[in-house]
């Protein structure tokens, strides 16, 4: 457990205030923070309704709370009360609040997390201007950043009904020209969110804008289906739309895959040919899958492929037999999802399901508490689990080794997300197969 094993007077109490709030994942890293540095304290989620906002600050000051994070939908409520620092004033909205002396001091981290990944992904912020959809607390943290970081141009988008805080499509429509060309490259979920939310500017402020969605494929994917179609045996189809079909009038569909982004020329180039544009929507997703192709049988519901195999696996699996699941590569999006499938495989068929992975314990980066609940997850399923599993020779690549598959023996293999790598590598050895 994270929680101190006695409280006492000394201990000191911190807290979240949301509305709803017992979802918030926030109490578990927090514990697991004082537990990492012998600190004497308690974090505990605060229900809050909005119309009790003011009460509830003078209440956690009243009982000598220490500090208090915010969240959805006090943000902007709590900097209007309290104000804040420089950098609370500039977004508008406050998601930390320690007590001081003179009271509480209200300030806002949030645009810190965003500023991290820029600079951890050597954005270079100062060049170029950036469009950020939303205008609620987080996206203007992320304007912040980027204003910080020197980006010429940050806008924020409101949710359709928002209009008068529609900055983005101003800042797409400024500029002078009778008309402006929006290229939105990805008709994925963001790309096709993107797109008819700009087409239902197409006529505005005397400046027509012409937006253009290009996707490698003709058909719009909805990927969550896929755990569908392993599970419950639906049907691939149900989840494909042609994506000519889900887009506003208004917006030109464009089939072919991109190659290349010059920004200086302000063009796109690839299988489309040459496309001009004078702003740009990136949204081409992540990849899945195994890198180069799956070394067995594709059998986990990330792509439409392995949904199949998947269901086929589920088919002519019998009690008793061994089924292992692995990350395809140490590194994946959705860290949950491998022991989410191995659970479902388990539950489906009663084979007997492991799950093999390079931490050593199950969910172990995100903290002792998280970790010991997929545990216990997976313990109450019947799932087994080997933990510093070695995924393979070369980094990035996931195959079995002799000596793995007697830790770990299976007939079957599912396979966990991966993220975006070279699909240029050669393919994964063979596996071994007892
Ligand atoms: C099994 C499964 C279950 C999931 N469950 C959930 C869930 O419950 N809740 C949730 O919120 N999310 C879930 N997700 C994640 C969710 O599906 C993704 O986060 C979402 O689809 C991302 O949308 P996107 O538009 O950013 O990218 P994508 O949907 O990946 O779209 C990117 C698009 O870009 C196109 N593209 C890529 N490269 C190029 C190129 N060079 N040229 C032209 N086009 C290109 C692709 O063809 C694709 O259409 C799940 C995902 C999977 C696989």
């Amino acid at each position: 457990m994270n929680a101190p094993t006695a409280i006492s007077g000394a201990t000191r109490v911190y807290g979240i205030i949301g509305h709803p709030v017992a979802h918030s994942l926030s109490p578990l890293f927090q514990a697991e923070f004082f537990r990492q540095f012998s600190i004497d304290g308690v974090y505990v989620p605060f229900p809050v309704e909005p119309a009790r906002l003011e009460a509830a600050l003078d209440g956690l000051a009243a009982v000598g709370v220490v500090g208090f994070n915010v969240t959805v939908p006090h943000k902007e409520a709590v900097y209007a009360l309290l104000g804040g620092d420089a950098d609370a004033e500039a977004i508008g909205a406050v998601n930390t609040v320690r007590r001081d002396d003179a009271g509480w001091a209200a300030t806002n981290t949030d645009w810190l997390g965003f500023a991290g990944v820029l600079e951890g992904l050597g954005v270079d912020a100062g060049k170029g201007a950036a469009l950020v959809f939303g205008a609620g607390g987080t996206a203007r943290a992320a304007v912040h950043a980027l204003a910080k970081a020197g980006t010429p141009t940050a806008a924020a988008h409101a949710r359709m009904g928002h209009a008068p805080r529609d900055e983005a499509v101003r800042a797409v429509t400024a500029g002078g020209e009778a008309t402006r060309r929006v290229v939105v490259l990805g008709a994925g979920a963001a790309g096709l969110a993107a797109a008819n939310r700009l087409a239902l500017h197409v006529e505005r402020d005397g400046v027509a804008l012409e937006v253009v969605l290009v996707d490698a494929s003709a058909e719009h994917v909805f990927a969550p289906g896929f755990v569908s179609v392993m599970f419950e045996d639906a049907e691939a189809e149900r989840f494909r739309r042609p994506v000519s079909s889900l887009v506003r009038p208004g917006v030109e569909v464009v089939q072919g895959r991109v190659e290349r982004i010059d920004p200086a020329r302000r063009e796109v180039t690839g299988e489309p040919g040459t496309l001009g544009y004078d702003a740009l929507v990136v949204a081409l997703g992540a990849e899945v899958g195994w890198p180069g192709g799956a070394p067995v049988e594709d059998t986990a519901p990330w792509t439409a492929a392995g949904a199949a195999g998947g269901a086929a696996l589920l088919r002519r699996l019998r009690p008793g037999e061994r089924v292992v699941v692995v990350p395809a590569t140490p590194a994946y999006r959705c860290p949950p999802a491998v022991f989410d499938l191995a659970v479902r495989i388990r539950r489906r068929t009663r084979a007997e399901v492991t799950v093999a992975h390079p931490w050593p314990r199950p969910l172990a980066p995100f903290g002792e508490e998280p970790s010991r609940r997929f545990a216990t997850m997976l313990a109450e399923a019947g799932v087994g689990f080997v933990g510093g599993f070695p995924l393979g020779a070369r980094a990035g690549r996931a195959f079995t080794r002799r000596e793995n598959v007697r830790a770990a023996p299976w007939d079957s293999m599912a396979a966990g997300h991966r993220a975006r790598e070279s699909t240029r590598d050669p393919p994964a050895p063979a596996p071994v197969r007892n």
